[in-house]
């Protein structure tokens, strides 16, 4: 943007030392070829300008969306501290909270795939039926982990 701005400056400076020495109008094609150049700048100048606004404003949007990131995930820094991974199923693991009492089956549980990319999400409880084990209680995280499917809670 400098260059445009600094041409259409110095055109400027031509154009006025042309009007003090033009005494009326006998240099009229010179001045009216400088005044199309300081013209023809401006507008391009303008043009670097409005370019610079909008990617200005597109880097203002980018470090807002980062800010609300940044903000989100302090908050997750607190948050994830109330929980632990624990074993709730022989080789099945899920993030309850710490220190948690009961039985695994009806606790609260976060997906451990998620947890670690700072997503808290609650796996859903569902069954599948094995023609020969019988019902299986499976996990399903919503998403789109894969599903995980056990034979028993421990
Ligand atoms: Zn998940």
């Amino acid at each position: 943007m400098i260059p445009e701005l600094l041409g259409a400056a110095q055109s400027v400076q031509s154009l006025f030392s042309l009007l003090k020495a033009a005494n009326g109008l006998a240099n009229y094609n010179e001045i009216v070829a400088a005044v199309s150049e300081v013209n023809t700048k401006l507008l391009q100048a303008n043009a670097v300008a409005l370019a610079a606004q909008e990617k200005q404003s597109s880097l203002s949007a980018k470090v807002h969306e980062l800010e609300k990131e940044c903000a989100r995930l302090k908050d997750w820094g607190a948050e994830k501290e109330k929980y632990e991974r624990r074993q709730v199923a022989p080789g099945v693991f899920a993030q309850l909270e710490k220190n948690f009492v009961g039985e695994m089956e009806s606790a609260h549980k976060l997906c451990c795939n998620c947890f670690d990319k700072a997503i808290p999400s609650t796996l859903q409880q569902n069954q599948v039926v094995d023609p020969k084990i019988g019902r299986m209680p499976k996990l399903v995280c919503p998403n789109g982990c894969p599903p995980i499917v056990f034979r028993h809670y421990l």
